[in-house]
């Protein structure tokens, strides 16, 4: 069976997205689009030669009776509207981070979600889908180094054009909150701290660049992430995980090491993409997979809401400047342990 698609917003991550399924996945097919821009969804279709209605609105994609599922890459305010339409025709959906801009709009996808009784929701936290963490995740799993005490992690980014305000809590920030919980075993958080170290002189004026964000679990675990949008020299996602009699951390991506001119040296990428690309495509079969089965794997509505309401926490505790609680409701039955 072949998967038919629909996909509202055919920007930069919705056009890669159509890109991947059209030329380097299997088992689905692109037939319907949507974006405000009507010229760049007909452009998109054009240029990757799809068989595609271009629709006028992005609820007209969720109902075209040709379209099985649903692919939601439009801007975040949209994704709560498009996501609930998408639940109440019974399709399943795809829908890209933030599942939607504030917890209430998740936990109201949630509800939706579970009064029908089946699970229709993924949202696009790609990260669990890269295999340097499926990797460290199996090391934990296998108990190798014992429970896991601390995690020293750090997202870096060269430097973060458009970024203003809590940006880079809001926006970067969540796919640490959601591939570090899973790291865990869902071993959810209950506080937040944000600490604003010396600021670079390297981004706009309006921003807070770094931060370092403290986490703890339920199970006591001690979370530091250090955030820095600025950083020039690269694109770096680290992530040391210290257990009780050892430490495990995220492989670097693969780079062949040369030794030349009295120095050893490897690249370090600059482009998001380049590092997560396996990741989107293993993340978009999977998804193909499981929705043509009737089944849905990968992170839920729950954990959308969940990030949601660390990334609330997170943005009250840098500006208090307070140990700020999490409180999270207990995950229902519905959305399993
Ligand atoms: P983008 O380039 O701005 O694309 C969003 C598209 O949605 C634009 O073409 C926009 O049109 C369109 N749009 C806005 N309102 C719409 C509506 N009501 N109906 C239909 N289309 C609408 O942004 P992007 O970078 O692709 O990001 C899209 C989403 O993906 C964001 O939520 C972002 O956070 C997420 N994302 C996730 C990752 C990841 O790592 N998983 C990476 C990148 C992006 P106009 O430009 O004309 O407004």
């Amino acid at each position: 069976m072949t998967l038919r698609i629909g996909v509202i917003g055919t920007g930069a991550i919705g056009r890669d997205h159509i890109c991947r399924i059209t030329q380097r996945l299997k088992g689905a097919q692109v037939v319907a689009v949507n974006d405000v821009n009507a010229g760049q969804a007909r452009a998109v279709v054009d240029d990757y030669g799809l068989q595609a209605t271009v629709h006028s609105k992005g609820t007209d994609v969720i109902d075209d009776r040709n379209v099985d599922a649903i692919i939601v890459t439009s801007w975040g305010p949209t994704h709560e509207e498009f996501v609930l339409a998408a639940i109440a025709t019974g399709k399943p959906v795809f829908c890209e981070k933030p599942l939607a801009v504030t917890a209430e709009g998740c936990r109201r996808i949630v509800e939706a979600e579970m009064a029908t009784g089946r699970k229709l929701v993924q949202v696009g936290f790609m990260r669990r889908f890269d295999q340097a963490y499926r990797q460290l995740k199996q090391v934990l799993g296998a108990d190798t180094i014992g429970a896991p005490l601390i995690l020293n992690c750090a997202h870096r980014n060269p430097e973060a054009p458009g970024f203003s305000g809590d940006m880079a809590l809001t926006d970067s920030c969540v796919h640490e909150f959601d591939v570090l919980r899973w790291l865990l075993d869902g071993d959810d958080y209950v506080s937040a701290q944000v600490i604003q170290p010396r600021k670079t002189r390297l981004c706009d004026d309006n921003l807070q660049d770094p931060h370092v964000i403290l986490l703890r679990t339920r199970q006591g675990v001690h979370i530091a992430i250090e955030s820095f949008v600025n950083c020039q020299y690269g694109y770096d996602i680290q992530c040391q995980v210290v257990g009780e009699t050892g430490t495990a951390s995220l492989p670097e991506p693969a780079s062949v090491p040369v030794r030349h001119d009295a120095k050893l040296s490897s690249d370090i990428l600059v482009n998001w993409k380049d590092r997560f690309i396996d990741a989107f495509d293993v993340e978009f079969q999977e998804w193909i997979d499981a929705t043509a089965r009737g089944e849905m794997h990968g992170p839920s509505a729950w954990d959308g809401y969940v990030v949601a309401v660390t990334s609330d926490a997170c943005v009250k505790a840098k500006h208090s400047e307070q140990i700020e609680t999490i409180d999270l409701p207990e995950r229902p039955a519905f959305y399993g342990t």
